[in-house]
Formats: structure tokens, sequence, C-alpha cells
């Protein structure tokens, strides 16, 4: 009864994203096909606050029932994942370079993506905040037409693959989300810009008042007109996998600030640790893995870490 009422009055965070089939090879090994893509990781990281979470997204009938039952079981609302009769599932692999901060796509095989229809749960068109993971535009968009409120926040995170092939569809949902997420190759290639500062401004006039650039190994930025805020990666001694470091990241913002249900400058530095610190454990096995079984104990341990990364005691004098 009380866990019911709990969950009654929790926050809602709506996800739409790939669920995909990942082939992975990094300098330590080379997987098979494992369960990956953007809105996986996104909720699998969002499962370590206190939201309601839903993924909007589509699989073909190759999709393990155990893959959705791994979502099911971190309290991941699945209705909105269209399984398509005797369709396949997207299927993406990529090999990382030595450096393991770059990678190079081998392939993207769109397979029943390229024709979905997103559908919105009922439950969940009134979300108070919906992350628009990595997926074609027009999909992000659909997604935003179905909502019944104006959600306190919208945040969209993409990829160069869609700014190749669907950029004015990308810049027509600029125009409508309050937050971008972006690798740092991404916003040049979005912007023009080589400099950073200047590829956050130009984006920022497309319609996004946040940008959050993300630098792999080197940490976070987060733009807001005049502020800017840096949050350090933490240093690990093993690091086995990036792939969905970036998602997991946006797990972390999104599902810190759909919980906390504040969206000023300041609450967002916040939400930045807590995606960090998410994405730190995502890279230290393959694919999914490290995210399965991640306790939140581990979670708060490693924030600790973080702090005193960051902590710092000068005296200014004037
Ligand atoms: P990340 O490493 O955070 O950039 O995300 C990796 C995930 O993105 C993988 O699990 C892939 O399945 C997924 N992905 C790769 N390419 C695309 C694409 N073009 N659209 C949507 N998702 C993709």
């Amino acid at each position: 009864m009380h866990l019911h009422f709990l969950a009654k009055n929790m926050n809602k965070l709506l996800i739409v994203g790939t669920v995909a089939f990942d082939e992975i090879e990094t300098p330590f090994g080379k997987t098979d096909k494992v369960l990956g893509g953007a809105a996986t990781y996104i909720g699998l990281s969002a499962s370590h606050f206190n939201v309601k979470s839903a993924i909007v997204s589509v699989v073909g009938e190759d999709f393990p029932q155990e893959h959705l039952d791994l979502l099911k079981s971190k309290n991941i609302e699945t209705s909105g994942i269209e399984v398509v009769k005797g369709g396949k599932t997207f299927f993406w692999s990529g090999r990382y370079h030595n450096d393991l901060n770059s990678r190079d796509t081998l392939d993207t095989q769109l397979n029943v993506l390229a024709d979905f229809d997103p559908v919105v749960p009922n439950d969940y068109k009134d979300s108070d905040v919906v992350m628009l993971g990595n997926l074609h535009p027009n999909i992000q968009m659909k997604v935003l037409d179905q909502m019944t409120k104006k959600p306190k926040l919208v945040v969209l995170d993409t990829m160069n693959f869609w700014m190749n092939c669907a950029l004015d569809e990308l810049k027509e949902v600029l125009k409508r989300i309050d937050v971008i997420t972006i690798n740092d190759e991404e916003a040049r290639q979005l912007s023009g810009e080589y400099s950073l500062v200047k590829a956050a401004e130009v984006i920022h006039e497309m319609g996004p008042k946040f940008v959050v650039i993300k630098k792999g190994e080197h940490g976070a930025l987060l733009f807001a007109n005049k502020d800017v805020f840096f949050a350090p990666a933490l240093p690990l001694k093993e690091v086995f996998d990036p792939t969905g470091a970036g998602d997991t990241f946006a797990g972390g913002f999104t599902g810190y600030l759909t919980q906390s249900s504040n969206v000023s400058f300041r609450n967002m530095k916040n939400a930045i640790i807590y995606g960090s610190n998410l994405a730190s454990f995502c890279v230290e096995k393959f694919g999914t893995q490290r995210m399965e079984d991640l306790n939140d104990k581990e979670v708060v341990e490693r924030l600790q870490q973080f702090k005193m990364l960051t902590q710092f005691d000068i005296e200014l004098t004037q």
C-alpha cells in the first residue's frame, strides 16, 4: 500500500531511443551480438533514481524476451517497446581505436527502425522529463507531438549518423528542446566551429538553452548563456568498452533531474556529476554487463570519490 502510494507520486521520465543488438570490438576483445541501444543504457542508468520510467522503442521478433525482462526487472515500463512480427532488431557494430576515445562505426542496420511509428503509453503522455535518445529526429519529433502536457524538461541526444542523413529534421527538433547532449566531434560538425565555446554558442542559437558537450575520458561541459560548468571523468584503472557511456550519462542526468524536479543551472551541475558517475561504471565491462548488476551502494561510494577528485580550497584575496 505504502509502496503503491509512493509509485503513484513519483515523477515520470519518458525515454525514447534504440533498443538494439551491438557487436563491439575494442583492443581487449570482441563481442558477439549483445544487448545494446541508446534507450537501453539510458533506462538502466535512470533506474538508480526514484522515478517512474518508460521506454518507447521498437525491436524485431529476433529480440530475446530475457532482454525485455531485464528492463522490467529494473522497473522500466516496456509496453512502449513495439515488437514487430517477422522483423529484425536494429543492429550496430563498432570498433574502438587504441586510445578508446574514438571509434569507427562498421555497420548500422536500421531494420525495424526504418518505419517505426512511436506510440507513447497513455500514462506517460504527461511525463515530467522527456529524454529523446539517439534515433531518427522524425521519431523524436513524433514523441514530442504526443505529449498532452508541456514537460518540465526535454533533453535530446543525437550523433553524426543523423546529422549526415537527416540534418534538416534534426534542426526542426532542436527548436523544441531545452537541453542537447552531444560529443565534442559532433558539436563541431553540427556548428561548423572548432572551439567548443563557439560551437556551444552556435548550437544554443539553434534552440536548446543548455548545451552539454561530452568529451569521453576528458569529462563533460555544460553551457548556459554566460555560465559554464565542467566535470571531469573519473580516472579509471581499467576501461574495457566505452559503448553506451554517453547514453548512461544521459540516463543519470535526466534520472536525477526527474527525481529532484528542479531544472535550474545550479541543479543541472549536480545532474552532470550524477551522469558522469554512472558513466564511469558503464565502461568497466563489455556492453551492458556492468550496468546490469550495479548496486546503489557502489554508486554512492563512487560519488564520494568524485567529490574528492574535484574539491580544492584556494583562498581568493580580493
Ligand atoms: P554511445 O556509446 O553512448 O554513443 O551509444 C552507443 C549505443 O548507440 C549502442 O548501443 C548502439 O546500439 C546505439 N547506436 C549506434 N548508432 C546509432 C544510431 N545511428 N542511432 C541510434 N542508436 C545508435
